[in-house]
């Protein structure tokens, strides 16, 4: 049985004020962080739900260079949207802070002071790439190049995104800024490391004592311990001007890294909630400290935040880090650059009122053990087959016919209860039983799906016992059949509440019930005879085809801005435009017109040709990524354009020399030639 803690400090990942928030934020952590905190509420235990935004780092700073605007007028747009899109759809934050206040800057730097002070730190000169342009040294990801491994042109400070390895800004070949497209220069700099790899056995102590947590966190959390050389030191400070300045003299000009003051946040905004009565949230042995955040943060929140309170001592460490993962939408993944996303904002101005719904939806379908997949015809099937059919028009019947029989109060129960009379009222009890243990593991779909199921079993209670037609001959058996079935309706107006709200709250308007009651779902009569009901509404409707068809083509036209407004290619999704280039980057291509003079498939590789080409100048060997779209014999005599000038890469043990261009179709995947026109002749140039 697991400890149930006197308190319960709930706290819901920092959303970054640099976006709006979408339907995947919301199914990664603020729902399931909101229907747990209404949970505990709905127990009586003592709970504190926090949040903010986080409103520093790197991102905001080149967001707001490319607008012409402050950092502070970023996040303060930010800020107000995104806490407005909460409030819309019900999270309950006792309170939504920000990073970017006094009070978080005195925190952030009390903690760096007090590690900074005890020598934790060790201080590293390191050579970082400065932007002469900008005037800043710059971030990883604010740095591309061209990849040493597959030589994409577009490859990050950190990361080739094409071929997937992990970089340093340093391997970059020809490494430019994307702040000022300058070419950036080496400068010494020094920042402030937290030593990991030092602390590595305590943070060992620390996870291992927690192999109860869900296999994908421990899972990926004892895979840093364990693989390669293990933890590295990171560091956490940074040269850049937008942040919390660090507080200590040498490091003047320099900020604390964002990952170093974020989850500080959320100890700042206790302290705002609570003022002099916060440290029991955080420092009492009393109370468990619980993470809700998407897997992409794993790292933070369980090694390096720990880390953190561990070294300044004296609170208490994350309890429990619920983190799940990713939700995808229409088969592909959510991305904010691409625009492809669903954001709440905009769902609730082509939806008003149902954000229920929405929950309801990401809740069916929440990536808590691996990434799940969002579509609006699953949307739609769950709304019109589970909350129209099921809950709906349980509540709808019940309550009508209340109305109709007995004049909108309760009716009583006359008859003594038949067997299936008390296997209902039982379920009552047996359901939220089972919602319990569902909630108290993090497993919020079975919670959720165990919550219908008493609507279900209401649903079947009504149609096995028909009091429409009951009505015409027994009047009082009637009368207890709908006494029972308003205990169930009543029963899912508080079984409800975590999961829908604002829909429970309607349902227990209805049934003239003040406030939920948790613990009055044990099977007795939650509505007593002769009580006044209120009106009847309807809690769900239909949605319709042409709603979810309009919201697939907004997703498709959003995705490709430029194509829609040309009006070709509507409702396909296209690359982005790449960073801007200068003229010295093209003319440093050679492309040249040649021709393909003999082809042959590459044995034991599915996608390859070989292909002989006559580049004029010379004929080479370059293998191509066709061979699933080209047949040999279809391509030999094709006049073909070569770029001719790029690196030998050795594949299956022959050397490609140059490589050819193709245009993808973006809806289908088909690849074609890209050819010059008739009668150009063979090593011509493309100027
Ligand atoms: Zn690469």
């Amino acid at each position: 049985m697991k400890r149930i803690p006197k308190r319960t400090t709930v706290t819901a990942a920092l959303p970054y004020a640099n976006g709006p928030i979408h339907i995947g934020h919301l199914a990664g952590c603020y729902l399931p962080a909101d229907i747990y905190v209404r949970y505990l509420r709905m127990r009586g235990r003592e709970v504190a739900f926090i949040c903010g935004s986080d409103e520093h780092g790197m991102a905001i700073t080149v967001k707001a260079r490319k607008e012409g605007t402050t950092p502070q007028a970023i996040v303060d747009q930010y800020h107000a949207l995104m806490g407005k899109a909460f409030e819309d759809f019900g999270i309950s934050f006792d309170i939504y802070s920000r990073t970017s206040s006094d009070l978080h800057r005195e925190v952030a730097q009390g903690f760096f002071k007090n590690l900074y002070d005890k020598g934790v730190f060790e201080a590293r000169e390191t050579l970082q790439y400065f932007d002469p342009e900008a005037q800043q040294f710059l971030a990883d990801r604010t740095i591309v190049g061209t990849c040493p491994k597959c030589a994409n042109d577009e490859a990050y400070g950190d990361q080739c995104e094409k071929c997937g390895s992990t970089l340093s800004p340093t391997e970059l070949i020809n490494p430019r800024s994307t702040l000022s497209g300058a070419a950036p220069e080496l400068r010494p700099t020094t920042n402030w490391f937290l030593p990991l790899d030092a602390l590595a056995p305590k943070i060992r102590e620390y996870i291992e004592s927690h192999s109860d947590w869900k296999p994908t966190v421990y899972g990926q959390c004892k895979s840093w311990l364990d693989a390669g050389e293990g933890l590295q030191a990171r560091s956490m400070t940074r040269d850049l001007d937008w942040g919390v300045p660090v507080p200590v003299e040498v490091a003047e000009g320099k900020v604390l890294y964002v990952w170093f003051d974020a989850p500080l946040g959320y100890i700042t905004a206790t302290q705002e909630l609570f003022g002099a009565d916060w440290e029991k949230w955080w420092k009492s042995e009393d109370t468990d400290i619980v993470h809700f955040i998407g897997k992409d943060n794993i790292v933070f929140h369980c090694i390096i935040f720990p880390s953190i309170l561990m070294e300044h001592g004296g609170y208490q460490l994350p309890a429990e880090v619920p983190a799940n993962e990713f939700l995808n939408l229409e088969g592909k993944k959510l991305s904010t650059s691409k625009n492809w996303a669903v954001w709440l904002h905009e769902y609730l101005e082509d939806f008003p009122g149902k954000q229920d719904e929405l929950r309801y939806v990401l809740c069916a379908t929440m990536p808590e053990a691996k990434d799940n997949d969002f579509t609006w015809a699953d949307f739609q099937t769950r709304v019109n087959s589970e909350l129209v059919a099921v809950l709906g028009n349980l509540v709808n019947r019940v309550v009508v016919l209340n109305h109709k029989y007995y004049n909108g109060v309760a009716p009583a129960i006359r008859t003594v209860l038949s067997e299936e009379d008390q296997a209902i009222m039982q379920a009552i009890g047996v359901q939220r039983a089972a919602v319990e243990s569902s909630l108290e593991s993090y497993r919020f779909r079975d919670a959720l799906s165990e919550a219908m199921q008493l609507a279900r079993l209401g649903n079947k209670y009504l149609a096995d016992q028909e009091p429409w037609k009951l009505i015409k001959t027994d009047a009082e058996r009637t009368e207890t059949v709908l006494a029972v079935a308003t205990q169930v309706v009543a029963a899912l107006g508080s079984l409800m509440e975590p999961f829908l709200p604002s829909s429970a709250e309607k349902i227990r308007k209805m049934m003239g019930l003040e406030q939920a009651n948790w613990s009055a779902l044990d099977g007795g009569v939650l509505v007593s005879a002769g009580h006044p009901l209120g009106t009847p509404e309807l809690l769900f409707d239909k949605v319709e085809e042409d709603a979810v068809e309009r919201q697939r083509a907004k997703l498709a036209e959003r995705a490709a801005p430029t194509a829609s407004n040309e009006g070709a290619n509507k409702g396909v999704v296209l690359d982005a435009l790449k960073p801007e280039i200068q003229f010295d980057q093209f003319a440093g291509l050679d492309l040249r017109v040649a021709r393909i003079v003999a082809a042959e498939r590459v044995p034991k590789a599915d996608k390859l040709l070989k292909l002989t080409v006559d580049a004029g100048i010379d004929v080479r060997t370059v293998l191509s990524g066709i061979a699933e779209h080209f047949q040999p014999e279809d391509v030999v005599g094709r006049d073909v354009l070569l770029l001719a000038n790029l690196a030998p890469r050795m594949m299956r043990g022959i050397a490609s020399e140059g490589m050819l261009l193709m245009a993808e179709d973006p809806a289908t995947g088909r690849l074609d030639f890209v050819a010059p026109g008739a009668g150009m002749p063979v090593g011509s140039t493309v100027r």
